[in-house]
């Protein structure tokens, strides 16, 4: 099931499903903002598409 994760910086992130999601936002988050997130929060703020 596609979800889709919007960063407070407002880029909006799709996934194939949770484990795609998680690993795209998590990267993001890393590469864009130094910041390491996990799983969990990345779950709980997104959405489904
Ligand atoms: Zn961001």
């Amino acid at each position: 099931m596609a979800k889709v994760f919007t960063c407070e910086c407002g880029v909006v992130i799709k996934g194939r499903d949770d484990g795609d999601l998680v690993r795209q936002a998590q990267r993001h988050a890393r590469e864009v903002h130094r910041m390491q997130i996990t799983r969990e929060q990345v779950l709980a703020m997104a959405r489904q598409e």
